[in-house]
This record gives structure tokens, sequence and C-alpha cells, in this order.
């Protein structure tokens, strides 16, 4: 049977344009998203990735409150090098989601590891909360809502991607942090055994130089340990570590050296989205220090932005961060993180 579209939630227009607008989504859902020309075949490894990335992808969204919604093999593209940067005019690198049509492409990568990151963090995107508007026509179909993210509907005369975005940077902040719960969860696999394995040997050995020079526990954690995803041959370098010393104090000191070259050289990969989680982080401190003891840490407070995101619906969130923030907040919020805003992010000035 052929899968539907995700869009089950289309606003204005008449019943006739929705139900033409229904119509546009399924044929580009069903179509190839414009990725046919940049894609390369999916080899049995790819195809073993992809199964179980979307598996992992689809429980964390479900213990997030959201539906689980299918998509075909063939929505997912495995694209050629420099694509994404051809597709976006240089906005974007390595990984794209199509929101209307729902298809993703990512570029082939070395590291299975970082594949798999890749397509995790373009799934969640398309996998949160979508609906549609009717525009000039039925056959005008735009994105209104995808999961915190809300296009300004008021302007139909702007381009169909050139209107305000709220919430966007909110979006991709829970993206991120998403395919961080991703990589926790992927520790676990056989088939990213090796690589993390290497890495995480690694990262500690850095990690104990850092401390015995004078770093904190807790610095180490947030710029190392929790923010380092990915080192290029990360085997090789554990092979050299080992030979190199038996004294684990000489090892770490290697270690940290290879690792500075690398990071020169831009042979290390980092989480995602940095400036946008540090927005969500700093919102996230201020909301559970102000709650009365309502929310504990930033992952209790966190999970009711994830529901939001995947479910669609706004109302609780908005009533939390109201009676907190104090009323109004939710739509100023809204302003502070999208698309347009480029100024420094304040919790001061709200
Ligand atoms: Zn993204």
């Amino acid at each position: 049977m052929r899968e539907k579209t995700h869009y089950e939630n289309i606003v204005g227009g008449t019943e006739a344009e929705k139900k033409k607008a229904r119509e546009e989504l399924q044929k580009f859902f069903d179509g190839d998203g414009g990725f046919f020309k940049y894609e390369i075949e999916k080899s049995p490894e790819d195809l073993e990735i992809i199964k179980k990335t979307e598996s992992i992808v689809d429980k964390i969204i479900s213990q997030y409150g959201g539906d689980i919604r299918k998509l075909p093999l063939d929505n997912i593209h495995i694209l050629k090098e420099g694509s994404v940067d051809q597709m976006t005019d240089g906005e974007l690198a390595v990984g794209l989601h199509k929101p209307l049509c729902l298809h993703i492409g990512i570029e082939k990568q070395k590291s299975k590891l970082v594949f798999a990151s890749f397509v995790a963090h373009e799934l969640f995107h398309l996998k949160s909360y979508k609906s549609a508007r009717v525009g000039n026509s039925g056959e005008d179909v735009r994105l209104y809502r995808s999961g915190f993210s809300m296009v300004d509907k008021k302007d139909t005369s702007k381009e169909c991607g050139a209107e305000i975005e709220y919430f966007s940077k909110l979006e991709e902040a829970i993206v991120s942090e998403c395919v961080k719960k991703f990589l926790e969860e992927i520790e676990k696999e056989d088939l990213f055994m090796d690589e993390i394995n290497a890495i995480n040997k690694i990262k500690n050995w850095v990690a104990g130089f850092c401390i015995k020079n004078g770093k904190t526990p807790d610095q180490v954690k947030e710029l190392i340990i929790e923010e380092v995803k990915y080192i290029d041959d990360p085997q090789s370098i554990v092979n050299s570590v080992i030979s190199f010393s038996r004294k684990e104090s000489e090892r770490q000191a290697y270690a940290a050296g290879i690792f500075s070259a690398y990071l020169e050289e831009n042979g290390v990969e980092f989480l995602e989205r940095r400036n946008e989680r540090i927005m969500l982080y700093k919102l996230l401190d201020y909301l559970v220090k102000n709650s009365n003891g309502r929310f504990k840490d930033r992952d209790e407070i966190f999970d009711e932005f994830a529901r939001a995101n995947f479910s669609g619906n706004y109302l609780k969130i908005a009533r939390i961060i109201e009676s907190i923030l104090g009323s109004g907040s939710f739509r100023k919020l809204a302003e502070d993180f999208s698309n347009v805003n480029q100024e420094e992010y304040s919790l001061d000035a709200k």
C-alpha cells in the first residue's frame, strides 16, 4: 500500500482548496523531492544504517509522545559529496530536509556514526508535527507548522520560504538535542560499536589531559565528552597512542596533541547547532530556576518542549512558559527564536 503524506491538518482556504492542497502534498510526497540528479544508490550497509537509525529515532519520538510516522525508503536519499551545498547555494552542508514533500537527503560519509547522526537529524525534522496552509490557491500549498516552528501566515504576498518563521531556532535546538540522545542510544549498537569505542578512548585521554592542566570535570564534559561527535580515523589514532607509550599520562598527552592537530585540520566533528542549543540551555536553566521546584533540571523541562515539537500541541508548554516568564512571553520567545532575529539572545530583556 502507498504511504500517506504526514500532513493531516491544512489551515486556510475553502474546502475545495484544502482538498487540492492535500492532493498536491501527496504528489510531492510520492515524487523524488528534487533529489534525483544528486542521488547515489544505497549500499546494503547504508540500508542497514538507515533502518537502525530510523527505528531509534522513532523510539525517541514516541517517548516524547509523538506519533510514529512512516516514511518510504524512497524518501531518504543518499547524495554525492557537495550536493547540499549546490542545492542550497551554499546555505547548508551535508544534510537537507524538505518539509513540504517530506524527503531528506544526506551526503555519503566516511564514518557510519556521522552518517547515521545526519540521517537522524533530518528524520527528527521530518517526523516532527506537520501542518500546511493554503496560500493564494489550493495549488499554492505552503508550510504552516514544522514541529515547534510556525511560519507567519499573514502575508501571502511573500514568496514561499521567505516568510518569518517563528521558533525556527528553537526547533533546530530541539532536533539537535534529540540527536544527542540518539548518539547515547547507538552506543549500545553493534553496528557502531568499533567507531564509538575508539572515539570514547580518545575523548577520555584528551579529557584526562585537560583535567591535569586545570580544566574542571564539568568543563571537560561540556566541551569534549558531550560536544565531540567524531574524530577522523579513530582506530588508527587509538593504535598509535597505544604503541606510543605504556604510561597513561604519556598516552593522554600524546592523544591531546593529535586531537589538537585534527582540530586545526577540521578532522573533528562537533555536535551541530551549538548557538541554537546554547539559546535553548539558557532558557531551560532560567525556567528551572524560576519554577519554584516544579522542574528539577534541564531534562525535565526539555521533555515538555520535545513533546510540543512532536505532538504539535503548544498549549501545555505555552502555559508553563507564561506562568514562569509572565503573560505575553510565549509570543516574545517566538520572535526571539525566529529565523530573522539576529540579536544576541537575552532573558534580561524579556
Ligand atoms: Zn536542522
